[in-house]
């Protein structure tokens, strides 16, 4: 949190917040103040000597977390109601947002902020089969950040859904790549044996499995195709 915010807090909860450390984005700002005015206020109708002090606020898996040096629960009901719309707003600029995960965090974002982040990060291609076939024509990179992705994603015409896993739904998502685009499969296809090689230097999981899965989905839809 920036240090303007940090001193209004600090200013207006003196008692409460003392020298704790606020680690959390500026777009929570209104969030820690909309807590800690009610926070304060049940502290105050406490005996002073069980008056509780913040320890830390932070963010912990994506929301809002205050560690208290003793609590109620009465605090805790206000904590938990602070953690709950913590949930729903993003965290860097405070507009509406969803709890994501990407690769190593669970942040909470909403879609701008989600695919400004998302577009500098650093992806290992090997975890998105469909990533990792459309990377294993153009480079040996392992990983490539979210603007090459994007890159990669626009790239193909025909997407193949029966393909994609729920983490690379999730970073197509937060890239905001449409179900309008349909990378193509079967381009690929025609070509396994090049394909097979280009993905033995991408994929370090069963690639047997993995194109056999291929096979499969391609033999259906040509069934399909077909009645
Ligand atoms: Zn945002």
């Amino acid at each position: 949190m920036n240090p303007t915010y940090q001193r209004a807090l600090r200013a207006a909860y003196p008692r409460l917040l003392g020298t704790a450390p606020i680690g959390i984005g500026d777009g929570w700002y209104s969030l820690a103040r909309d807590m800690l005015d009610p926070l304060d206020e049940e502290c105050r109708t406490m005996p002073e000597v069980e008056r509780p002090t913040v320890e830390a606020i932070e963010q912990k898996y994506g929301s809002l977390r205050v560690h208290l040096t003793n609590s109620t629960p009465e605090l805790e009901h206000i904590l938990f109601k602070a953690e709950e719309q913590s949930e729903t707003t993003c965290e860097k600029c405070g507009k509406p947002g969803l709890l994501r995960q990407d690769e190593m965090w669970w942040v909470t974002l909403c879609h701008v902020c989600a695919r400004e982040r998302a577009e500098k990060a650093l992806w290992c291609i090997s975890n998105y089969p469909w990533l990792a076939m459309l990377a294993a024509w153009r480079t040996k990179a392992k990983s490539l950040d979210g603007r090459a992705c994007h890159e990669l994603y626009l790239s193909a015409t025909l997407t193949d859904s029966g393909i994609l896993n729920s983490e690379e739904r999730e970073l197509m998502n937060m890239l905001q790549i449409g179900d309008d685009v349909d990378p193509s499969f079967e381009r690929l296809l025609t070509e396994p044996d090049k394909l097979r090689a280009a993905l033995d230097e991408v994929l370090t999981g069963p690639l047997d499995k993995f194109m056999a899965e291929i096979r499969e989905i391609r033999e259906k839809r040509e069934r399909e195709d077909n009645k």
